[in-house]
């Protein structure tokens, strides 16, 4: 009843109190003790580190610390660093759109430091000693430890209890947090990891290859059931694993996407990769895969989510349809045959040059012409050249259908392979045209 009036009631408009302002910000970027862990690893590799550490304390509600190696922050600017908006990432707007790095807003310290209790430790290269900051107070006092940084967090939400409230269980946490270095730990397998809670080991994962840690974190059947994806387009790469139809499992579980070294969920993608499985896998089956995209970073936005789960592609339609033909391609490959190679995908995009995206992704130009893309619609089969509406006939549906109707002969003209029955043995093709059945290498077709 009072909150109603009050609503009603004109007041005067005040600037927030800069306090309020970080708690709002807060509300964005840090839900639970995951996103913590989430951003202070992110700025763990911002800094170089090599090797780092993450100790949680009741599921990562009363305590995270995040211990790393990396190239530290100057005792003078550690005061800066828990500032709102203060970042040594970017410096213009030029810088932002060709961002290579995880962070580049500057708000994720700030935010934390606002709605949980934190001390910042750091050592330079150059420092004869490490100094700590108590966030809070502002309170600076030497320290030891060698080069590189520990954020400690403590008693998350502690001043903002409504949203503590919303916290599950401590395993719960506890299990986010887990999968939030987990996520980490996939794509840079090149640094090492180590987890604990409520000081014992958790997990502990030492400097590997790719395929190494992949196997290790998503279990040997998954490298096993999966094929390579492998494609370079100059400014656009696309590698990782994608898992076979008879491996596709009940839920989506086992689905990564990376883009620019960041994990995203991503909806263009993994419709893409659903479209590649569009022949191959029928009813609620989820594929299981690991995808690294590393797009040049003007084509890419990295800005329009506050947790950056999401990005928006410049080229979205162009990225689909490499995405579904990279998938797709994959499939139709022979098992064990590309498994042993390992593009290296550039964890960061800084690597990947303007220059050689060449404005256009340089898919091969297909002979029908119609390489518009429209999301959404079902794809056509690879060998499709036509730019025809209807879809592919399955079996059990064309029993009803005209069977040799004057559209079937159609097909055989426009698409002399034929129609997609069904995906036999992984590489092949059951389909139809105006001969009868005829089996479709792939690989062959493409
Ligand atoms: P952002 O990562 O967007 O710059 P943050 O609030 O996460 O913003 O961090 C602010 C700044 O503090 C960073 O730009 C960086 O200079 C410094 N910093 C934070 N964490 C670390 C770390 N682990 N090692 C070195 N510098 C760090
Ligand atoms: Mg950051």
């Amino acid at each position: 009843m009072t909150a109603v009036l009050e609503r009603s009631v004109r007041r005067p408009i005040r600037e927030l109190p800069s306090e309020l302002i970080s708690q709002i910000a807060a509300g964005e970027v840090v839900e639970r003790p995951a996103s913590v862990v989430r951003e202070l690893l992110d700025n763990a590799i911002d800094a170089g580190a090599t090797s780092i550490a993450v100790r949680l304390g009741g599921g990562g509600i009363r305590s995270i610390a995040v211990e790393d190696d990396g190239h530290g922050i100057a005792a003078d600017e550690l005061a800066a660093a828990l500032r709102r908006h203060a970042t040594s990432k970017i410096a213009s707007l030029a810088e932002l759109e060709g961002v290579a790095t995880m962070g580049f807003r500057g708000e994720a310290l700030a935010a934390i430091a606002s709605v949980a209790a934190v001390a910042l430790t750091s050592r330079s290269a150059d420092a004869a000693h490490a100094m700590t900051i108590d966030a809070q107070s502002g309170e600076m006092r030497a320290a030891a430890r060698a080069v590189g940084t520990t954020v400690e967090v403590r008693e998350l939400f502690f001043n903002t209890p409504a949203r503590r409230k919303f916290l599950k269980s401590e395993a719960t946490e506890l299990a986010h947090c887990i999968e939030a270095v987990r996520r980490h730990a996939l794509v840079r397998a090149d640094l090492a990891f180590a987890v604990w809670h409520d000081g014992k080991p958790v997990a502990r994962w030492a400097r590997a290859s790719r395929a190494d840690r992949a196997a290790e974190l998503l279990g040997a059947g998954f490298v096993e059931h999966s094929r390579a994806v492998d494609v370079d387009l100059g400014g656009l790469v696309i590698a990782g694993r994608t898992g076979t139809p008879e491996s596709a499992r009940s839920r989506a579980d086992l689905q990564y996407v990376y883009v620019n070294g960041r994990h995203v969920r991503d909806k263009l993608i993994s419709h893409a990769v659903r479209a590649a499985y569009d022949d191959v896998l029928h009813g609620g089956r989820q594929p299981a895969y690991l995808l690294f995209i590393a797009v040049v970073p003007e084509r890419v936005d990295v800005n329009v989510h506050p947790a950056k789960v999401e990005v928006r592609f410049r080229d979205s339609r162009e990225v689909h349809e490499a995405v579904r033909k990279a998938v797709s391609a994959a499939l139709a490959s022979a098992p064990g045959a590309p498994a042993t190679q390992e593009r290296s995908v550039p964890a960061a995009a800084g690597a990947l040059q303007p220059a050689a995206w060449q404005g256009t992704l340089r898919w091969p130009e297909r002979s029908g012409g119609g390489s518009a893309l429209h999301v959404g619609e079902p794809p056509a089969p690879p060998w499709r050249t036509g730019a025809p509406s209807e879809a592919p006939t399955r079996i059990g549906a064309s029993a009803n259908a005209d069977p040799r109707g004057a559209a079937s002969a159609r097909d055989s003209a426009e698409w002399p392979l034929g129609r997609a029955l069904a995906q036999v043995g992984g590489a092949f093709v059951l389909a139809e045209n105006a001969d009868g059945l005829v089996i479709v290498d792939m690989h062959a077709a493409h």
